[in-house]
């Protein structure tokens, strides 16, 4: 008996300018066709996917806020839509969780289309949503394609693709947090989702900062994002690309919603501490931090030493997952924040 592994790969991967308004080609290129599609957007974005996407005709649908009720409303509108409806999601990382749910729950085809690379959400098979006072994390379907306008997401607000490279500099700490969890408590640690997310970092690091913002910077980043997220999918959790830094980040957005930032730069600025704890020299990743204009700590972020005692503890407490915020007098550890 011969014993392989398979895993879901996205049928179609296009990086490149004006791709919005090549959908139809880019999916007749290989070999599929969807008569019907429906459009999932941001209010904010309607006019500029109006007027740029192929195929004018398309059916619109507009999400409000980024709740469990509002992909329940899609799930609702999906049934009034044939079978083989393809979704397009245009927009945001919260655009796209709010598709992949309802495209999950309703066993559709959806294209990731992201205005802005602030996450590894564009591909992974990870959703997040709000239920009330709180966030939901579930799983679900990998798209159909990923396809990046580059045009589109350069004009996104900085802030928000440097929340995209934050997202991938994470990949560092929470590789680290995966071993110790194998080593100290014997999780498993499948080595292709390992390598994956390594060399989504590693890629990174080679890109040039003065480069920052320009189209090819752009692509670069999106096939990093891919990458995580494709170590995501194998690894089957998110564990590759989410260890302390990302318990840190979601701590602070529980205690402190007011002042939560872009998702990547806080994983990011929690990132070279959490390397420290793990004994590793940050310079050079600090410098790259420098130079791109990310926090490269949570008291650049704007946090005293009172309130960063306070996110640690909260991010050991609420999180099963084991790291080395389980391992270290927190006391101590804030030294080398
Ligand atoms: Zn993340």
């Amino acid at each position: 008996m011969l014993f392989t592994l398979s895993t879901r790969l996205p049928v179609i991967l296009s990086v490149g300018p004006g791709l919005l308004g090549r959908i139809d080609q880019i999916i007749a290129r290989h070999n599929l066709s969807f008569p019907n599609k429906l459009v999932v957007t941001m209010p904010v974005l309607k006019s500029i996917v109006i007027s740029q996407i192929d195929g004018s005709c398309h059916d619109i649908f507009l999400v409000e806020n980024y709740c469990l009720t509002e992909a329940d409303r899609l799930i609702k509108h999906l049934e009034s839509c044939p079978p083989d409806t393809l979704i397009l999601a245009v927009g945001g990382g919260q655009v796209i969780d709010v598709v992949k749910y309802a495209a999950t729950r309703a066993a559709m085809n959806y294209l990731s289309i992201p205005t802005a690379l602030s996450n590894d959400g564009i591909y992974s098979p990870v959703i997040v949503l709000s239920d009330s006072s709180k966030r939901i994390r579930t799983n679900g379907n990998v798209p159909l394609g990923i396809v990046v306008d580059t045009a589109i997401v350069k004009s996104a607000p900085k802030a928000a693709i440097r929340s995209g490279i934050g997202d991938v500099i994470s990949n560092r700490a929470a590789l680290f947090d995966w071993q110790l969890a194998s080593d100290k408590y014997g999780e498993f640690v499948n080595d292709f989702a390992r390598t994956l997310s390594m060399m989504s970092y590693d890629m990174l690091l080679t890109l040039d900062p003065d480069d920052f913002g320009s189209e090819d910077f752009i692509s670069r980043l999106a096939y990093c994002l891919v990458m995580s997220g494709l170590a995501m999918e194998i690894a089957g959790s998110s564990r590759p690309c989410s260890g302390s830094e990302h318990a840190i980040s979601h701590a602070i957005d529980e205690l402190f919603p007011q002042r939560s930032n872009y998702h990547g730069i806080q994983v990011g600025a929690a990132t070279p501490f959490i390397l420290r704890l793990h004994g590793q020299n940050t310079a050079i990743l600090e410098e790259f931090m420098n130079k791109i204009g990310l926090p490269v700590s949570l008291e650049q972020c704007g946090f005293m030493p009172d309130e960063i005692a306070r996110i640690l503890i909260h991010a050991r407490d609420s999180r099963s997952r084991k790291t080395i915020l389980n391992e270290v007098d927190l006391a101590e550890a804030q030294k080398f924040c």
